[in-house]
């Protein structure tokens, strides 16, 4: 769900606040507050002072209108109470007194007293609702507006996004493609009998294209686009979504052909995550009114329904049944080449020095999405600008890389412990990664904070690989115990949380070494478990479907056990036997923060640790590592 802005937030606590006034103010009007009864006596004397025109007795509220004599029409009478076991008596009194009353039976208006005392309240709630819920109507379209979608009608004359402008994603690009041939040569489908797919699902991680790629298919297809977010049906009264939906859709179909597109469904159709509470009504309602319109598609109907989730956890199993987000386009985030190719499209029409390789940025650039890439060129431009430079160079990509991986450089202050902790920590992993032989060289090793994280250390493979070999991923695990290993030495035994994340991503790949590669000795040249994608969104698919016995579950836990063992026994003994190489490079790094490839080899080639060169065996469970002498 969006954040709401704190605006809206303080008008909602208004709004909630003003409703609990009113339901007090109505219990207050209910019981009309008596006014004080004057006794009879003082009527009386009133009455006898013979300064009385007229009187006007309501018995209904024992009231009376007193009208003076000499006062003219617009002089309002004097009102009394009286005590209503005194009616005749008054009567009586006032006959007397020659003053004939007139008895006027009035309802009692408790209704128009309640009212009237609502009024300023009705009135401010209105006010409210209306600066709450404008922003949901058509831009100034006012009240009437409410029930009116918000999609946007791309213009044509904007300038438009082709698939020139998407990179890196060829094969959702080419997916994509076909939908445009759906939309542009409809009658040629409709003619052979072919069912087109009303509803096409893009899922995958955050800024990776899927916006972008929407507004390219529309760009390319020459028709009428609708652009609207799931996050705009959040906030709305019930079943104002739904009609919102409606008439998106009467739109869509006066337009026809058409594509809407839904951005971030999830919003629309979830499954009730955390924070959902309440909401779920709207959801419902809303959801249920896009089923309706899909599920009453003719085939004649040439509108194409593209939603895009960040969420695929998230939506509602109901719209990915038959008939309705049938086809599902998995956007991914780029590997290398790809990061390559998106890294140029940024560049396009931006000055780019000659000594700028797009190969080496996208090498450096692992697990950055486009729209990382995007502001990594971005920060490049402007850092060039800074310094007054006509053009990007290669130097400001690269600081860019850091930039927009560290985000903002730590500001707060971080403890000295806490620094030569993370110092250790890293030099752990730098030095494992050195010295294993199949292990990729380490590139560059800092402390300079990004996100929870206190530092990192870079590796890379000497040149792209298809392939991980059993050797290499065995180093890898290694060095990823070597950060913890590192930091026992340095504090006698003990050892932080700030291994966390280096323990899970050991663990995982020893488990994909084991189930996926048949990469495991003992467990032999087999495929574990079925439907193993990998991991989506960071979560594992759930769709695992043992094939295997309770044993052999046993079993890969145990092999994971004694890798993982293993693997941390390996870098605590070369973490011992290097000490001193680890503890100058920590003292190195503690001081200028980060250090480089060359840095690394210098420091490490003066204190004896060899590049390179240790391999290490297992057997009979014992580790045999060769070190040189
Ligand atoms: P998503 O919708 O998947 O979260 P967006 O489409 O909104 O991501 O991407 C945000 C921006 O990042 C885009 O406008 C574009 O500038 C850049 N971007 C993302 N992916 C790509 C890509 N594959 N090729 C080129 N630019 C990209
Ligand atoms: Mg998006
Ligand atoms: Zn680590």
């Amino acid at each position: 769900m969006k954040p709401e802005s704190p605006v809206k937030r303080i008008l909602r606590i208004m709004l909630i606040f003003l409703i609990i006034m009113f339901v007090f103010n109505i219990f207050g009007a209910m019981n009309v507050t008596e006014p004080e009864e004057l006794g009879l006596n003082d009527i009386k004397k009133i009455i006898t002072e013979n300064t009385i025109e007229s009187v006007v007795i309501f018995p209904e509220e024992d009231r009376l209108e007193i009208y003076k004599k000499g006062a003219d029409e617009q002089t309002p009478p004097i009102e009394e109470f009286y005590p209503a076991e005194y009616e005749d008596e008054l009567t009586e009194l006032l006959i007397e007194n020659d003053i004939n009353p007139t008895t006027e039976i009035v309802q009692p208006n408790v209704f128009i007293s309640i009212l009237a005392s609502l009024l300023p309240f009705i009135l401010i709630l209105g006010i409210f609702w209306f600066l709450l819920y404008r922003r949901g109507g058509m831009g100034g379209g006012g009240l009437s507006g409410f029930t009116k979608s918000k999609a946007k009608l791309v213009d044509k004359s904007d300038p438009k996004v082709t698939f020139e402008d998407v990179a890196g994603i060829d094969e959702a690009v080419k997916e994509v493609e076909e939908i445009r041939d759906y939309l542009t040569n409809h009658s040629k489908y409709m003619a052979m009998g072919a069912k087109i797919p009303k509803g096409v699902l893009f899922m995958g991680p955050p800024g990776t294209g899927k916006t972008l790629l929407a507004r390219a298919v529309a760009g390319e297809s020459d028709v009428a686009f609708f652009s609207v977010a799931g996050s705009d049906f959040i906030e709305m009264f019930v079943g104002t979504g739904a009609s919102r939906i409606r008439d998106l859709f009467e739109k869509a179909k006066e337009n026809a052909p058409a594509i809407v597109f839904i951005d971030e469904i999830d919003a629309l159709g979830s499954r009730g995550g955390p924070g959902d509470v309440g909401g779920n009504r709207e959801h419902h309602q809303t959801l249920n009114a896009l089923l309706t319109q899909m599920d009453g598609f003719d085939g004649d109907t040439n509108v194409m329904v593209i939603g895009a989730t960040n969420r695929s956890d998230m939506i509602d199993q109901a719209l990915l049944r038959a008939g309705r987000f049938d086809r599902k386009i998995v956007v991914g985030m780029p590997d290398s080449a790809g990061r390559e190719a998106i890294l140029n499209v940024h560049a396009r029409g931006k000055p780019v020095g000659d000594d700028v390789d797009f190969r080496v940025i996208a090498r450096q650039t692992h697990q950055f999405s486009g729209a990382d890439l995007a502001s990594l060129v971005n920060e490049a431009a402007i850092l060039a600008v800074r310094q007054d430079k006509q053009e990007i160079s290669q130097a400001d990509f690269q600081e860019a890389i850091d930039r927009v991986r560290i985000g903002l450089k730590k500001n707060r202050p971080v403890s000295e412990k806490d620094r030569e902790i993370t110092a250790f920590h890293e030099v752990g992993h730098t030095l494992v990664g050195y010295v294993l032989r199949y292990s990729d060289p380490v590139h560059k090793v800092t402390i300079v904070g990004r996100g929870m994280s206190g530092g990192h250390t870079e590796s890379l493979p000497e040149e792209e690989r298809i392939y991980a070999s059993v050797y290499n991923l065995k180093d890898r695990v290694a060095s990823l115990l070597g950060g913890r290993a590192a930091e026992k030495a340095l504090l006698g035994g003990d050892y932080t949380s700030g291994a966390s994340n280096d323990i899970s991503v050991a663990t995982d790949i020893l488990h994909q070494m084991i189930t996926q590669f048949g990469m495991d000795e003992e467990l032999g040249p087999r495929r574990y478990g079925q439907n193993q994608q990998g991991n989506f969104l960071g979560q594992t698919f759930s769709q695992h479907n043992r094939d295997y016995s309770e044993e052999v579950l046993r079993k890969i836990d145990e092999r994971k056990n004694e890798l993982l063992k293993q693997a941390e026994n390996l870098a605590t003994r070369i973490i011992s036997r290097y000490e001193e190489g680890l503890r100058r490079m920590a003292e190195e790094l503690l001081e200028k923060e980060t250090l480089k490839r060359a840095d690394i080899e210098s420091i490490f080639g003066e204190t004896g640790v060899p590049r390179g060169e240790i391999t290490w065996t297992v057997k009979d469970g014992n580790l045999k590592i060769d070190f040189p002498e």
